[in-house]
């Protein structure tokens, strides 16, 4: 069990189960020509203690950057690729620094992506948080931190793989819900929204409301150290 130290007060948000978005480079300029449109530059890490195939995270990636834009009018734009060979457990605050040294000054925010379990990560928060822990003890998908703006992806390619009951790739869902946290979205009662807590009782659905939470909040999100 755990010590809540690593919790680092309302800055942390951890997730069971979930996770989020860059994509083609090509089609975000695209879509970013469209008005009203935030950009948000994304470096995009991976694990060299067990590296995500990069074929799954460039998927994800566009995918997830395609309904950003979509639906809230947030582009997420890949700037920059690279490796990550730091201790995904460590606190936020220096897990928050070390992201930025590797990725420079030109992302807004950063996203790691890793095949490590999540029994390696040490969490207590996301087994409180996990609506349903007896049916899958591993269930944490990702952690991120809106102070810092990064997010930690656990076991991507199985999650990959993985559907939810809905038949979207429990990746997906992931990488979706981490996002509205970087955007200051807190979890909802709401089932069918993507911020609800659970992976597997979420339906993963892009609810009128989290969507109204998004827009208010798509310009007022900043990131360590852009404020
Ligand atoms: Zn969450």
């Amino acid at each position: 069990m755990i010590a809540p130290q690593k919790s680092w007060g309302r800055f942390l948000i951890a997730c069971i189960v979930f996770s989020l978005p860059i994509g083609c480079a090509k089609q975000i300029q695209h879509l970013s020509q469209a008005t009203d449109t935030r950009i948000v530059t994304v470096c995009i890490l991976n694990d060299t203690v067990a590296p995500a195939d990069l074929n799954i995270v460039q998927t994800v990636m566009k995918e997830i950057a395609i309904e950003y834009y979509q639906h809230v009018g947030i582009a997420l734009e890949i700037v920059t690729w690279a490796t990550y060979a730091g201790d995904l457990g460590s606190w936020d605050l220096d897990q928050g620094i070390l992201l930025r040294r590797i990725c420079g000054e030109t992302s807004d925010i950063r996203i790691v992506f890793s095949n490590q379990e999540i029994s390696q990560a040490d969490f207590e928060i996301f087994a409180k948080e996990n609506a349903d822990s007896s049916k899958e003890p591993s269930i944490l998908g990702a952690s991120s931190n809106s102070y810092f703006g990064y997010i930690l992806v656990y076991e991507t390619d199985r999650r990959f793989t993985e559907n939810t009951m809905w038949s979207e790739s429990k990746l997906l869902v992931v990488l979706r819900h981490e996002i509205g946290h970087l955007f200051y979205l807190d979890h909802t009662h709401n089932a069918k929204s993507f911020m609800y807590p659970s992976l597997f009782e979420s339906e993963g659905l892009w609810t009128q409301g989290t969507r109204k939470q998004l827009l208010e909040n798509k310009y007022i999100a900043r990131w360590f150290p852009n404020f």
